[in-house]
C-alpha cells in the first residue's frame, strides 16, 4: 500500500538520519570508497550544482544576496554560496545532514583567506513545508525526487512563496525512457533502494508553478551513466529581472 503523505515523510527523514545519510554522504563526498555507479552519481551531482551556481551568478555578484537551501544535505551547494558572501540559510528535515553540512562549512571557512567574503550559513533543521521567511532565491535541490507529484505540487508552492525573485529546483524528469528505466529499476530492487524514486514531468512542475503565478525561464538538464536532473529557474510571471 501506499504510504500516507505524512508517513511518507517521516520515512524520508528517517532514512536520511541513518543509512541515507551514510550513502549519501559518501556520494556527496570526496573519498574513494565509493563504487562505480556512486561515483557517476557523484560527479552528475556536481554537474547540477556548478549549472546551479551559473545560472545564480547570471543574475550578479551573489555577495549580500540571501538564498534559502531547502534540503541543504551535506552543504554542497549552500558551502560554494557562502564562499561568494551570499546569507545563506541551509536547512534540511535531517538532523544528520544539517550537522554534517555545518561541520563541512566550518571546515571550508577555516582555510579561507583573511580577506574572503565568506558568510557562515545560517543552519537549521526543518522540513522545507515548514520554512518561512523571505529570500531573493529559494534553491531545492534532488529534493522532489522523494515525493509524488501531489506532494511535489504543494512544496513547490510554499517554495515559491519564500522567494521574492527567483525559485531554482531539480527534478528527476518523467519521461518515457526514464519511466521506463524506473519500472526495471522496481523489478530488481537492491540493497541500496531504502527509499523509492519519484519521477517528475517538466509539464507538471511547471502547472505547479502557473498555479501559484510563476513561470519557467531557463532550463538545464543534466545526464550522466546513472543520474538524471532536470534544472528549472523560475521567476514571478510578469518580471522581467
Ligand atoms: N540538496 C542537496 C544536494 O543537492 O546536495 C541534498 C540532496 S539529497 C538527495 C535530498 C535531501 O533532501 C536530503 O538531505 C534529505 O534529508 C532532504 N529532504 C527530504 N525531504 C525533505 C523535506 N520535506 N524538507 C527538507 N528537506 C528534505
Amino acid at each position: 500500500a501506499e504510504a500516507s503523505d505524512g508517513d511518507e515523510k517521516a520515512a524520508v527523514r528517517a532514512y536520511f538520519n541513518s543509512t541515507g545519510f551514510d550513502r549519501w554522504r559518501k556520494i556527496y563526498g570526496s573519498t574513494d570508497d565509493v563504487n562505480r555507479v556512486q561515483l557517476d552519481i557523484r560527479l552528475g551531482h556536481a554537474q547540477t550544482v556548478e549549472a546551479t551556481l551559473r545560472m545564480l551568478r547570471d543574475a550578479g555578484p551573489l555577495a549580500g544576496t540571501t538564498i534559502c537551501d531547502a534540503g541543504c544535505g551535506t552543504g554542497s551547494l549552500s558551502i560554494p554560496l557562502a564562499r561568494e558572501g551570499a546569507i545563506v540559510l541551509a536547512s534540511d528535515i535531517s538532523a544528520a545532514m544539517v550537522s554534517e553540512a555545518q561541520q563541512q562549512a566550518e571546515a571550508a571557512f577555516s582555510v579561507e583567506p583573511a580577506n574572503s567574503p565568506f558568510q557562515m550559513p545560517k543552519f537549521e533543521v526543518s522540513d522545507l513545508e515548514s520554512l518561512n521567511g523571505s529570500f531573493d532565491t529559494v534553491v531545492c535541490l534532488d529534493v522532489l525526487i522523494h515525493y509524488p507529484q501531489e506532494k511535489a505540487d504543494d512544496m513547490i508552492a510554499h517554495l515559491a512563496s519564500l522567494a521574492k525573485k527567483r525559485l531554482i529546483l531539480s527534478f528527476a524528469p518523467k519521461t518515457l525512457y526514464f519511466d521506463f528505466l524506473k519500472r526495471v529499476g522496481e523489478l530488481f530492487p537492491g540493497p541500496s533502494k531504502a527509499t523509492r524514486a519519484y519521477l517528475h514531468s517538466e509539464r507538471d512542475v511547471e502547472e505547479a508553478l502557473r498555479k501559484v503565478g510563476w513561470r519557467i525561464r531557463n532550463r538545464g538538464f543534466i545526464t550522466t551513466q546513472f543520474y538524471f536532473a532536470k534544472l528549472v529557474e523560475a521567476v514571478p510571471i510578469g518580471s522581467t529581472a
